[in-house]
């Protein structure tokens, strides 16, 4: 296992190949608290050829395909499973707020009030940044990015019948954030092509990144040529950086991955998102973290310790006085040996959303809240006859916009636009109508309410009658003038009650014999075939 089984050409030969490494791997100040911690300054890339360049304290190499760079002595002698080195506790003094809290970088304390066993179920919302090289290289599909996710939460909550389902149920699950930073809605997938960054080089995560507090932000690429690698917050300083995150060899994410046997089966990220929450790897310390566990090794009192990091090709073994804790994710076992987290290991990463994390959880970042609109009148059913003027009003509300009632928007299945505002005025034709009251808000989103309002057919025959009310000698008198009725005669309505039958010749006078102010309605009927006018209504 630990012989070097990739072809490798003398550094003479590689003098181009490693003048563009030099330049690729170019730190710059942003990205120096990290490459502060790859160790032996390990630089890993992948060529326009598709060759693998990688280069350490002992010199060049060249890998044919990342498939025997992973295969390779380079890659096991460098630890390079995982870039998660162990941050110091100088890490950045004047940002180390993590010292006196029960999950600091040199302490855990796993009370009670940290249990996974009835507490808060955490949810985390992820946003996956896909980036290729221009040649293509890189890909992930949205599937695999699916798949990993099922595999996070398989992993966190112990999910019965998954590979995971004999661990520790954390009650910590992630989902695909739905919002993005501005409040619009995202597959949490994004995806982007440039070689550079595809080579983990250059402040990629300044262009593309997401607010760290409030999303894992996970970026598929080489990775630097590890499996992946995390940032542990304990120390203070990481939560809110725009570097933070989590960094995936593309081909290992997905279950299965297609990087293949041993790491295909989604755990490297499972192991990354371990370090995101606090946690450090079961061989820190070696044997000797066995006294003082909670202050020494990976601060862990219910891992045992071990020497170093578990290899390749077996699940089991023993080097100090106990099995080495190989099924646990933040070994270096293969995918199919991890099995769990421990009950410490849960309590320690759900003290650090506690204490380091606490605006990454619950619902999706704060979005647009979509508006809500309310028909106050008329009331649904409504049924008038034809002619009659309808005041249509209502509300609208908007927790972004305040109150948007005087942009609301009417309309009716039949007659079309009504108008805008609070209120409007309409008389809509002869039908059922489905009345529309519509708002959108700023950020786009909208909301709609809708009454049924029904209209009645009053003047079949397209009878149509006026009235002019007015005074003489102090009794009122009403002259009517209709047209378009059939028949020798009509009849006249009076208030509902019938007033006359009279000759169909358009013109009668109401003689009402009343003094003062009063008001009439008229309606005016044939006495064959029964159409009537609309009913109006006069006043004095
Ligand atoms: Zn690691």
């Amino acid at each position: 296992m630990q012989s070097l089984r990739s072809w490798t050409k003398s550094v003479s030969t590689l003098t181009g190949l490693v003048l563009a490494v030099a330049v690729l791997a170019m730190p710059t100040a942003a990205q120096q608290t990290r490459d502060a911690f790859v160790p032996n300054g390990v630089q890993v890339v992948e060529t326009e050829e598709g060759v693998v360049v990688a280069v350490d304290s002992t010199g060049a190499y060249v890998f044919e395909n990342w498939a025997e760079y992973f295969g390779s002595e380079f890659f096991t002698r460098n630890d390079m499973q995982c870039g998660q080195p162990r941050l110091p506790l100088t890490f950045d003094p004047a940002v180390l707020d993590g010292s006196t809290s029960d999950c600091s970088s040199s302490f855990t304390n796993p009370a009670g009030e940290y249990a996974p066993s009835g507490g808060e179920v955490y949810q985390i919302p992820v946003v996956w940044h896909v980036i290729t090289a221009n040649s293509g290289a890189g890909f992930v599909s949205d599937n695999s990015i699916f798949q990993q996710m099922d595999v996070l939460n398989e992993d966190f909550r112990a999910l019965a019948g998954s590979l995971g389902g004999n661990g520790t149920d954390t009650n910590v699950e992630f989902f695909l954030a739905t919002v993005d930073p501005d409040g619009n809605p995202t597959t949490g997938i994004t995806r982007h092509t440039k070689t550079k960054w595809y080579n983990d080089s250059g402040n990629y995560w300044s262009s593309i990144g997401w607010d760290t507090n409030r999303y894992l932000n996970i970026y598929t690429n080489t990775a630097g040529g590890n499996l992946g690698y995390a940032y542990v917050p304990s120390g203070g300083g990481v939560v809110g950086q725009a570097w933070e995150g989590v960094r995936m060899y593309w081909a290992a994410v997905g279950n299965p991955g297609p990087i293949g046997h041993p790491y295909d089966l989604g755990r490297t990220t499972t192991h990354e998102v371990g370090h995101w929450l606090g946690l450090y790897h079961t061989f820190d310390g070696g044997c000797a973290s066995a006294s003082g566990c909670a202050s020494n090794g990976d601060l862990i009192c219910d891992t045992n310790p071990e020497s170093s990091p578990m290899g390749s090709g077996s699940c089991s073994r023993v080097t100090c006085s106990s099995p080495d804790p190989t099924n646990n994710y933040m070994d270096y076992s293969d995918d199919l040996c991890m099995t769990e987290f421990t009950e410490d290991q849960s309590r320690r990463m759900r003290c650090t959303i506690a204490n380091f994390r606490v605006d990454i959880t619950g619902d999706p970042p704060v979005g647009n809240e979509p508006p809500t609109v309310t028909i106050s009148s008329p009331s649904n059913g409504t049924s008038v006859d034809e002619g009659t003027a309808l005041t249509f009003s209502g509300t609208a509300s908007d927790a972004e916009d305040g109150s948007l009632s005087s942009s609301i928007s009417w309309s009716s299945n039949l007659d079309g636009s009504l108008g805008s505002g609070s209120s409007v005025n309409a008389t809509l034709g002869v039908g059922t109508h489905t009345v529309t009251a519509s708002v959108t808000d700023s950020g786009g989103a909208g909301d709609t309410d809708t009454v049924s309002v029904t209209v009645n057919s009053v003047g079949g025959g397209g009878i149509t009658l006026s009235g002019n009310i007015y005074k003489q000698q102090g009794r009122i008198y009403v002259d009517l003038t209709w047209g378009g009725a059939n028949g020798g005669n009509v009849e006249i309505f009076r208030d509902g009650s019938t007033l006359t039958t009279t000759a169909n010749d358009g013109f009668y006078t109401d003689a009402t014999g009343q003094k003062g102010h009063a008001t009439f309605t008229y309606q005016v009927c044939e006495t064959v075939g029964g159409a009537c006018s609309a009913t109006i209504t006069v006043s004095i």
